[in-house]
C-alpha cells in the first residue's frame, strides 16, 4: 500500500475522537475503592512493614483470582522472576531462552542468576516467543545430552524458557508449553503484564512451573511498587515464600536462616493497596475492554495502522492499547511519536530489542525477523482504565 502522509494526523484524531480533549499520559492509576481505609488500617495498627494481615490476604486474594494453588507477594516483579528462575534450578552457566521483545526485567533477572539470556524471535499474532519458530530452532540448534537441552552454539545447558504475555495478549502457551517439555526445559511465565487475561478461561502465569505478576504503577493493579510469584506446586509455593523472607526458620526468638535468602518481601502497606486495587480489578478490566472497543471502530477507517485484537481464543485485559503500523509506513513510526505527544497524547515505542543493548549485544540468540519487524512498527496509546469515564 502507498504511504499514508497524513498517518500521524490520523492517528491524532482517532484517538481525540475516543478520549476527548486534554493532555494524557499511557497509563494512569487509579484509586477509587477501600485504598485509604486499608492503609489507615495498617497505620493504626502499626503494621506498615513486612508482616501484617494484608499480605496474608493479599496472597490469597490473588490466589483466588488467577487460579493459582499458591500466591507469593514479593517487593517487585523482577524479584519474583528472580526467586522463580532460582526455584526453576536455573544455575550459574546456564540459557534461559527469552523473546528478544520484552521489558530488561526479563533479561536482568536471568543474570541475577548468573545465567545468560539466549534471545528468540516472536510471533505476530500476540507478539511473544513464537512456538514454531522455536521448535525449528531448537531442533537444529541444540542436541540432548544427559537429559538436558544443550545449545550447540555454546555447549551451555538451556534450563528454562522464560515466554511473556506482550501488553497483556496471552502468548500460545500451550504450544511453548510442548516444546518446553520436548526439549527438556522448565517454564516460567513472566505475567507482569497480563493480570486478568486468560488463555481458554484459565488464567496466563497459572500454565508453566511457576508464573510472575507486577504491580509498578504503570500496571493493571499497583501496590506502589510489588509482585508475586504465582503456582500450583505448593512444595514450591512454600519454598517461594521462604526463600523471598530471608529463609527464617519459624521460632519464637531464633534467629536461625538455613541458606542465603532475599529480603523480596512485600511490605503490609503496598499489600493494603493491593487488596483494594484487586477490589476493583473486574471494573478496570471492563473499562479497558470498552475503551478497546471505542479506539477500535475508531481506528476501522484509518489507512496504514490497525489496533491491536487479543489472539483467538484468548482473553486479554488490554493493558496497553497498541497500534501496528503497516510495513509500508513504519518509517512514520518517529513522525506518529513526535505528532501525538506534541498534541499532548503520550504514546510509546515498544522496547529496543534486549540484544541491541550493549551488556546483552553478544548473548546468544535465534534469528529475530519478526521481532525486528515488530519493533520498527508497535506504538503503545494512552490506555488508562479510567479514560472513558474521565472523557465527554
Ligand atoms: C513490569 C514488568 C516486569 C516487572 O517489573 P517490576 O517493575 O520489577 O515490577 C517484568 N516483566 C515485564 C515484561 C514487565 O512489563
Amino acid at each position: 500500500m502507498d504511504r499514508n502522509s497524513n498517518l500521524p494526523q490520523d492517528i491524532v484524531r482517532a484517538i481525540r475522537s475516543v478520549v476527548g480533549d486534554g493532555p494524557l499520559a499511557l497509563h494512569e492509576p487509579r484509586f477509587n475503592g477501600n485504598e485509604w481505609v486499608y492503609l489507615k488500617e495498617c497505620l493504626d495498627s502499626t503494621y506498615v512493614s513486612s508482616v501484617g494481615k494484608f499480605v496474608d490476604r493479599f496472597e490469597s486474594d490473588l490466589a483466588a483470582f488467577t487460579g493459582a494453588k499458591r500466591a507469593v507477594a514479593v517487593v517487585n516483579g523482577t524479584a519474583a522472576l528472580h526467586v522463580a528462575l532460582r526455584l526453576a534450578g536455573v544455575e550459574a552457566g546456564d540459557e534461559v531462552l527469552l523473546p528478544a521483545l520484552t521489558f530488561i526485567a526479563t533479561a536482568n533477572a536471568v543474570v541475577y542468576c548468573k545465567a545468560t539470556p539466549h534471545f528468540v524471535d516472536s510471533e505476530d499474532r500476540s507478539f511473544g516467543m513464537d512456538a514454531v519458530a522455536l521448535r525449528d530452532y531448537l531442533s537444529s540448534a541444540t542436541e540432548l545430552r544427559d537429559n538436558h537441552c544443550i545449545s550447540r552454539g555454546t555447549g551451555r545447558i538451556i534450563r528454562a524458557m522464560v515466554p511473556m504475555h506482550t501488553f497483556g495478549h496471552p502468548v500460545d502457551i500451550e504450544a511453548l508449553l510442548a516444546v518446553a517439555h520436548d526439549f527438556h526445559m522448565q517454564l516460567i511465565e513472566d505475567a507482569a503484564e497480563s493480570l486478568g487475561s486468560t488463555v481458554g478461561g484459565k488464567h496466563t502465569g497459572t500454565f508453566g512451573l511457576m508464573g510472575t505478576l507486577s504491580f509498578n504503577g504503570n500496571k493493571t493493579i499497583t501496590t506502589g511498587g510489588g509482585g508475586a510469584i504465582l503456582t500450583n506446586d505448593l512444595e514450591l509455593g512454600k519454598r517461594a515464600k521462604h526463600l523471598t523472607t530471608t529463609s527464617k526458620l519459624p521460632h519464637r526468638w531464633n534467629f536461625v536462616h538455613d541458606e542465603v535468602g532475599y529480603n523480596y518481601r512485600l511490605p503490609n502497606l503496598n499489600a493494603a493497596l493491593g487488596c483494594a486495587q484487586l477490589e476493583q480489578l473486574p471494573s478496570f478490566l471492563a473499562d479497558k475492554r470498552r475503551l478497546f472497543e471505542r479506539y477500535q471502530a475508531a481506528f476501522a477507517s484509518v489507512q496504514g495502522v490497525r489496533l491491536v485484537v487479543e489472539p483467538a481464543g484468548c482473553h486479554s485485559n488490554y493493558w496497553l492499547q497498541t497500534l501496528l503500523l503497516d510495513e509500508s509506513q513504519a518509517n512514520q513510526r518517529d513522525a506518529v511519536l513526535t505528532v501525538t505527544n506534541d498534541a499532548g497524547l503520550m504514546t510509546r515505542p515498544v522496547w529496543a530489542l534486549m540484544n541491541r543493548l550493549s551488556m546483552y549485544s553478544n548473548a546468544p540468540k535465534a534469528p529475530l525477523p519478526m521481532a525486528e519487524s515488530l519493533e520498527r512498527r508497535l506504538i503503545n496509546i494512552p490506555s488508562s482504565s479510567g479514560l472513558l469515564s474521565v472523557a465527554p
